[in-house]
């Protein structure tokens, strides 16, 4: 019944945005931070969202990468039905924009294009002195664990660590297309963390669809809520 209510939906939306967390990168296999079984629950010296500080990156940096190496370097995963069902949509000129919380680059890796990462991506690495870009490869094999720049700057992934401001230009290129959009698809997240959380009430669309597998403080407020798989959901949609 649900699935057919989407279905009706998206037939009749020309601007979907899909806003996605943590639960659309499990089904690839990389685990949400916060969830049961997410890093929370693992052992290193530190409870990862100290790992993951800034403050943390720059007074520990061996431990940073160490653990970065070892659980934020996900360079195997590939994209899922819930990536590429996005990925066509935008082909076909159903889907304006993909609004995500992950740092996977699995969007990307499916062929979207018009993709927002409020947190910033893994795919991207920058000296802090001269600027230069690495890929990820080069943090992952660098002999030394704080990987160096040719020019002796200390490596910064390009993603946004806790005690970091989130990237001016994606949250309005974000904002832009939540406005413009008809649908909107919130999934895999329980929007309960600011800013992102904010970012919905800038959707004054038809229908506010939410697709997470646990209820959530905001399934009050959807138009139409799905507690399930969003890979599964998604990839039986025509
Ligand atoms: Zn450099």
């Amino acid at each position: 019944m649900v699935y057919e209510e989407l279905q009706r939906m998206t037939d009749e939306s020309e601007r979907i945005v899909f806003f996605g967390g943590a639960g659309v990168s499990t089904e690839s296999g990389i685990p949400d931070f916060r969830s049961v079984d997410g890093l929370y629950h693992q052992k290193y010296d530190w409870p990862p969202e100290t790992i993951l500080s800034h403050t943390f990156f720059m007074k520990k940096p061996e431990a940073f990468f160490q653990f970065y190496r070892d659980k934020m370097l996900p360079l195997d995963a590939k994209p899922n039905k819930a990536h590429l069902k996005l990925a066509e949509w935008e082909r076909a000129g159903k889907l304006i924009g993909v609004v995500t919380q992950n740092i996977d680059g699995l969007h990307q890796a499916a062929g979207s294009q018009k993709v927002f990462e409020l947190h910033g991506s893994i795919h991207r690495n920058y000296c802090m002195k001269c600027g230069k870009f690495y890929p990820p490869e080069y943090i992952r094999d660098s002999r030394e664990v704080v990987p160096v720049c040719a020019c002796g700057g200390r490596i910064k992934p390009d993603v946004v660590l806790y005690e970091e401001g989130l990237d001016n230009s994606v949250v309005s290129g974000a904002v832009h297309a939540i406005a413009k959009a008809d649908l909107m698809i919130v999934a895999g997240t329980s929007l309960t963390v600011y800013p992102a959380a904010g970012l919905i009430h800038y959707f004054h669309g038809k229908h506010l669809v939410l697709i997470n597998r646990d209820k959530t403080q905001m399934d009050d407020q959807c138009d139409l809520v799905i507690h399930d798989k969003v890979g599964e959901v998604l990839s039986s949609l025509t």
